[in-house]
């Protein structure tokens, strides 16, 4: 059976993007535009992995996260931001990982593999 994979992102565009491109790679695309559908389809229907926008209106990616978090602790989640200086920011540690946001999703996609294999899901 194929990973499940959460993309949340509030850019409609940049969704069908991930969509396109992560399940070319084999995996079972699930879409959230905001932090709180996201928040409902971990909680209704589970996910493996979360691909998380950081800016969103509403809630943003670092209180979503935080949220996840306490609803699912192992529930590994990537940061996205087109804005490397969250990288500092102590809020992203409790993520799994941090990428910085590009049209070209090859560490992105890397990055989802590195942690499927480190945590064995
Ligand atoms: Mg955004």
């Amino acid at each position: 059976m194929s990973l499940r994979v959460l993309v949340v992102d509030d850019e409609e565009n940049i969704r069908l993007l991930y969509k396109e491109e992560l399940t070319e790679e084999g995996y079972d695309v699930v879409l959230a535009e905001s932090g709180y559908e996201a928040l409902d389809i971990v909680k209704e229907q589970g996910v493996d992995l979360v691909v998380l926008d950081i800016k969103m209106p509403k809630i943003d990616g670092i209180e979503t996260l935080r949220l996840l978090k306490d609803e699912s602790r192992d529930l590994p989640v990537i940061l996205c931001s087109a804005y490397g200086q969250y990288k500092q920011d102590f809020c992203t540690w409790a993520s799994d990982a941090y990428i910085v946001k590009t049209a070209d999703l090859t560490e992105l996609k890397a990055t989802i593999k590195n942690i499927i294999k480190e945590k064995n899901i």
